[in-house]
């Protein structure tokens, strides 16, 4: 089997959020062909409008943010449908845009691969304009974020929580 390592964005601001980051972490290492290999720590953040055009977009209590990488033989797109299922396990809704979620699961990167189809862009589009992606990742995997990358994000607010379990 060809496994791919991937990066996966974990955020949660409703309910139990850093039980829901925790909880996502190991199911990622569940799913099938797949193994999770490092895990970062818990971030806090403000929640942040994906449209920067529309900064009051984004409501609600603060994020619970981290960082995953696994080994998976899923394809990307397999493994986005996994993800999917995983959010709407944990009673994800999507009422409007930027709304306040149980469970938000991105994919970051798939090895190396460059994808841009309706369901899935690989990287994702928005990592470079986030501290709680880019300082997560950076945590676990610092060649793939250059210092100029963090330095761009440095004046959004970040919490570190708890350390890495993995
Ligand atoms: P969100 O509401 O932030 O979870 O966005 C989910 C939507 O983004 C879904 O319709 C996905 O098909 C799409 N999408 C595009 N690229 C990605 C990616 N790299 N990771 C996760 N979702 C993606």
């Amino acid at each position: 089997m060809a496994e791919v390592t991937a990066y996966i964005a974990i955020g949660a601001n409703l309910g139990q959020a850093q039980r829901s980051v925790q909880q996502a972490m190991q199911a990622l290492g569940q799913l099938p062909l797949t193994q999770l290999l490092k895990c970062s720590s818990l971030y806090r953040t403000a929640p942040m409008a994906s449209d920067p055009s529309q900064p009051t977009s984004a409501t609600g209590p603060d994020y619970i943010n981290a960082v995953a990488a696994i080994a998976t033989g899923l394809t990307a797109p397999d493994l986005l449908l996994h993800l999917q299922a995983l959010e709407l396990a944990a009673g994800r809704e999507r009422p409007y845009p930027d709304a306040p979620r149980t469970l938000d699961l991105d994919i970051l990167l798939y090895g190396s691969a460059q994808m841009d189809s309706a369901q899935l862009v690989i990287p994702h589009p928005r990592m470079a304009q986030r501290a709680f992606v880019l300082v997560p990742l950076a945590e676990i995997a610092p060649a793939l974020v250059s210092a100029a990358q963090l330095a761009a994000v440095a004046h959004q607010s970040i919490e570190k929580l708890l350390p890495s379990t993995s």
